[in-house]
């Protein structure tokens, strides 16, 4: 068998450019461009789908070529698995699901370098895949996803400082404050698309630049291997070749004390040199755990800033450019609305959701419609936390109180009944996207006044008085797990 893959990425290659010739380009863009190869074991390839649904989807539909390609690229004993994020309620962390299909079969390809691209003669000469005699800096490809740029990096409040100091970098990578940038956030809120994006954008500015990506779990997993093969310095010395280095989730070195020091030599490093580093995570350089003092100290050096949860108006235009962008134009102004209302935790659920109804609409012709929406996100999209209704929210409010709800529409004055009233103005304000108006006129008909009165007010007692600090407290986390 001839061994024709040196690495995940290359073998994934192989099989879309197969995929890619049997299919539509709709279809490819749709299904295949989303999924990351992430591992290669043995006969086992491991790709990444974003969800359940497409997991499902591509295995009806796209089975027997799916299995043709991976045949024809990896040999008769390869097999896929897949590797699945499942969103937890809370949103803000991820877990893995791996399934595996009953594919085909292989080569055994056990290449450990994703990095290099290198003739198979030259990679069976060299052991140690850090050590190559006479490597060039052309040799060392980006890693970057095209797909993942700033043109389609939808800008919002909430993202609008990490995406502009990115932009600032790439225009100008390692001569400005923001070094290193250090960009977090919780889990599908943009973090790698951003990265790929800074690192695609100082290429374009710079071509003669060579600029890594590469997640903090293949660098732990390089770093093993250049440990094990006694090549510590060679690893080291190809990331001192580099001019821009992008780590994404570099929470996954915590309590790796080894992968720490190393890493802590090559940012110094890169400090003397003036090269520019970009560093994600899931915590800010504050809250994150697991490493040493130096390197945290490190990571507060040049920028670090954080990337929140879309307001409504960022998700409907992020909403409408991924419908753009999948060729659809002519869609109900409704549905885009229930969407951006219903989903409310991350843009990977808004990708989901998407994806889910366009496969519907498209596999059994229907319409796209809000009763389609709804029906998706209740079957595919269900961990989403949608957002909490005023209705709802009075309802809490006044049982926690023991006070019949209709007496909140009631001009009563009773402290008792003014207090449930604007706490539940209160909680409408913190927890709903309404204006102070509307948030009035769902209470009682009151002006935004008197619902701005409500707020402050509320606040005050929360710091002065203990005992209703605590009933506050405790009617938040009742609204919390709704
Ligand atoms: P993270 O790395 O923070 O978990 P990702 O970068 O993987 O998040 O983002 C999840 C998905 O949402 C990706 O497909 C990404 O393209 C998309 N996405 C996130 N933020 C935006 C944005 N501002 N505009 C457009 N797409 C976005
Ligand atoms: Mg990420």
């Amino acid at each position: 068998m001839r061994e024709k893959a040196h690495d995940y990425h290359i073998i994934w290659d192989e099989c879309l450019k197969i995929i890619k010739e049997n299919i539509s380009s709709q279809s490819f863009d749709t299904w295949f461009a989303p999924i990351r190869p992430v591992g290669l074991s043995k006969h086992v390839l491991t790709i990444e789908v974003p969800s359940m649904f497409y997991h499902e989807f591509i295995e009806g539909n796209f089975w027997e070529l799916l299995k043709t390609a991976i045949k024809k690229v990896m040999g008769t004993n390869g097999k896929l698995e897949y590797k699945i994020p499942i969103s937890t309620t809370s949103g803000d962390k991820t877990s893995t699901m791996t399934l595996p299909t009953s594919t085909v079969n292989t080569v055994e390809s056990q290449n450990k370098n994703p990095i290099f691209v290198q003739d198979e003669k030259e990679l069976r000469q060299i052991p140690n895949p850090f050590v190559l005699p006479g490597i060039k800096k052309l040799n060392i490809k980006s890693q970057l996803n095209k797909n993942l740029n700033f043109d389609n990096f939808i800008e919002g409040d909430c993202n609008r400082l990490a995406r502009a100091a990115g932009y600032a970098i790439a225009k100008n990578p390692g001569k400005t404050a923001f070094n290193p940038l250090f960009i977090y956030s919780n889990v599908g809120l943009g973090k790698t698309h951003l990265a790929h994006a800074i690192g695609l954008e100082t290429k374009a500015q710079f071509p003669d630049l060579t600029v890594l990506y590469i997640n903090a779990e293949t660098f732990i997993q390089q770093y093993t291997y250049a440990a094990m093969s006694k090549s510590i310095n060679d690893f080291v010395r190809f990331y001192q070749i580099l001019d821009v280095l992008i780590i994404d989730d570099i929470e996954f070195l915590a309590s790796k004390p080894k992968t720490q020091e190393v890493f802590f030599h090559i940012f110094n490093f890169y400090h003397q040199k003036n090269k520019q580093l970009v560093i994600t995570s899931d915590k800010s350089p504050v809250e994150i755990t697991g490493f040493e003092q130096r390197l945290l100290s490190r990571f507060k050096w040049g920028l670090s800033t954080d990337l929140q949860i879309p307001d409504k108006d960022t998700r409907l235009k992020i909403i409408r450019s991924k419908l753009y962008n999948n060729g659809i134009e002519d869609i109900d102004e409704e549905v885009i609305e229930y969407l951006a209302y219903r989903i409310v935790t991350n843009v990977r659920e808004i990708e989901g959701a998407i994806i889910s109804i366009l496969a519907q609409s498209s596999l059994n012709k229907k319409q796209i419609t809000v009763e389609l929406a709804k029906q998706m996100i209740d079957k595919f999209v269900q961990n989403t936390a949608h957002e909490i209704s005023v209705d709802f929210i009075q309802k809490v409010v006044c049982d926690y109180y023991n006070v019949p709800v209709n007496l909140l529409f009631t001009p009563s004055r009773k402290r008792e009944i003014v207090h449930v009233r604007h706490s539940s103005m209160y909680f409408a304000k913190k927890y709903t996207d309404l204006s102070l108006a509307q948030i009035g006129a769902k209470c009682g008909n009151k002006d935004h006044a008197t619902v701005l009165y409500a707020c402050r007010s509320i606040g005050n007692l929360i710091a002065t008085n203990k005992k209703i600090k605590e009933d506050l407290n405790n009617i938040d986390k009742i609204l919390k797990k709704s």
